[in-house]
Protein backbone atom coordinates (compact mmCIF):
# COMPACT_ATOMS: atom_id res chain seq x y z
CA UNK A 1 0.00 0.00 0.00
CA UNK A 2 1.12 3.51 -0.75
CA UNK A 3 2.95 5.79 1.17
CA UNK A 4 2.54 9.43 1.17
CA UNK A 5 3.31 10.87 4.63
CA UNK A 6 6.07 10.16 6.99
CA UNK A 7 3.56 8.95 9.55
CA UNK A 8 4.87 5.97 10.66
CA UNK A 9 2.14 5.42 13.54
CA UNK A 10 -0.51 4.94 11.21
CA UNK A 11 -2.14 1.52 10.46
CA UNK A 12 0.52 0.12 12.99
CA UNK A 13 -0.53 -1.81 16.24
CA UNK A 14 0.89 0.31 18.96
CA UNK A 15 1.31 -2.28 21.10
CA UNK A 16 3.87 -4.90 18.57
CA UNK A 17 4.38 -2.84 15.63
CA UNK A 18 2.39 -5.14 13.32
CA UNK A 19 1.29 -3.84 10.25
CA UNK A 20 -2.57 -3.54 9.84
CA UNK A 21 -4.11 -4.42 7.19
CA UNK A 22 -5.49 -1.73 4.75
CA UNK A 23 -8.17 -3.48 3.79
CA UNK A 24 -9.56 -2.84 7.00
CA UNK A 25 -10.34 0.56 6.20
CA UNK A 26 -13.76 -0.87 4.43
CA UNK A 27 -15.22 -1.09 7.84
CA UNK A 28 -13.41 1.44 9.51
CA UNK A 29 -16.39 3.83 9.37
CA UNK A 30 -18.27 1.48 11.85
CA UNK A 31 -19.62 2.70 14.87
CA UNK A 32 -17.22 1.35 17.88
CA UNK A 33 -15.19 -0.37 15.28
CA UNK A 34 -12.76 -2.69 16.51
CA UNK A 35 -9.67 -4.29 15.04
CA UNK A 36 -7.53 -7.28 16.62
CA UNK A 37 -3.85 -7.61 15.78
CA UNK A 38 -3.03 -10.67 13.86
CA UNK A 39 0.23 -10.44 15.54
CA UNK A 40 -0.11 -10.07 18.79
CA UNK A 41 -4.32 -10.25 19.64
CA UNK A 42 -4.64 -6.61 21.25
CA UNK A 43 -7.67 -5.00 21.03
CA UNK A 44 -7.44 -2.00 18.84
CA UNK A 45 -9.34 1.13 18.09
CA UNK A 46 -8.73 3.79 15.79
CA UNK A 47 -8.03 7.33 17.53
CA UNK A 48 -9.72 8.99 15.55
CA UNK A 49 -11.69 8.64 11.98
CA UNK A 50 -12.83 11.19 9.96
CA UNK A 51 -16.31 10.56 9.79
CA UNK A 52 -18.48 8.84 7.22
CA UNK A 53 -20.87 11.89 5.74
CA UNK A 54 -17.62 13.86 4.64
CA UNK A 55 -16.27 10.53 2.88
CA UNK A 56 -19.70 10.37 1.20
CA UNK A 57 -19.89 14.20 0.24
CA UNK A 58 -16.30 13.78 -1.57
CA UNK A 59 -17.56 10.67 -3.40
CA UNK A 60 -20.41 12.39 -4.47
CA UNK A 61 -19.05 15.31 -5.39
CA UNK A 62 -16.10 13.25 -7.03
CA UNK A 63 -18.94 11.86 -9.09
CA UNK A 64 -21.32 14.72 -9.92
CA UNK A 65 -18.80 17.24 -10.95
CA UNK A 66 -16.90 15.43 -13.68
CA UNK A 67 -20.41 13.97 -15.11
CA UNK A 68 -22.30 17.40 -14.86
CA UNK A 69 -19.54 19.22 -16.71
CA UNK A 70 -18.64 16.66 -19.36
CA UNK A 71 -22.20 16.15 -20.14
CA UNK A 72 -22.23 19.86 -20.60
CA UNK A 73 -19.23 19.96 -22.91
CA UNK A 74 -20.24 17.09 -24.89
CA UNK A 75 -23.82 16.75 -24.64
CA UNK A 76 -23.81 13.60 -24.12
CA UNK A 77 -24.73 11.74 -21.00
CA UNK A 78 -23.11 8.68 -21.36
CA UNK A 79 -19.95 10.57 -21.35
CA UNK A 80 -21.02 11.89 -18.24
CA UNK A 81 -22.05 9.07 -16.38
CA UNK A 82 -18.40 7.10 -17.32
CA UNK A 83 -17.04 10.27 -16.26
CA UNK A 84 -18.77 10.31 -12.99
CA UNK A 85 -17.87 6.73 -12.54
CA UNK A 86 -14.37 7.33 -12.89
CA UNK A 87 -14.03 10.75 -10.75
CA UNK A 88 -15.58 8.97 -8.01
CA UNK A 89 -13.55 5.54 -8.09
CA UNK A 90 -10.38 8.24 -8.13
CA UNK A 91 -11.81 10.27 -4.81
CA UNK A 92 -12.67 6.62 -2.84
CA UNK A 93 -8.65 5.42 -3.96
CA UNK A 94 -7.90 9.09 -2.51
CA UNK A 95 -9.33 8.95 0.58
CA UNK A 96 -8.40 4.77 1.23
CA UNK A 97 -4.83 6.41 0.82
CA UNK A 98 -5.14 9.28 3.12
CA UNK A 99 -6.70 7.43 5.49
CA UNK A 100 -4.66 4.50 5.26
CA UNK A 101 -1.60 7.06 5.99
CA UNK A 102 -2.93 9.14 8.62
CA UNK A 103 -5.17 6.92 10.88
CA UNK A 104 -3.50 5.44 13.97
CA UNK A 105 -4.85 3.10 16.77
CA UNK A 106 -4.85 2.90 20.19
CA UNK A 107 -5.58 -0.25 22.67
CA UNK A 108 -9.01 -0.62 23.75
CA UNK A 109 -10.44 -2.83 26.39
ZN1 LIG B 1 -0.02 -6.21 17.85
Amino acid sequence: MLKITNNKDAFICPHCGNKLPWKELIQIHKKNYQIVCGHCHTHLAPKSIMSFPWGFLFGFLGFVVPAKTITYLYGNAWYGLIAGIVGGAIVVLFLIIYLYNTTEFIESF
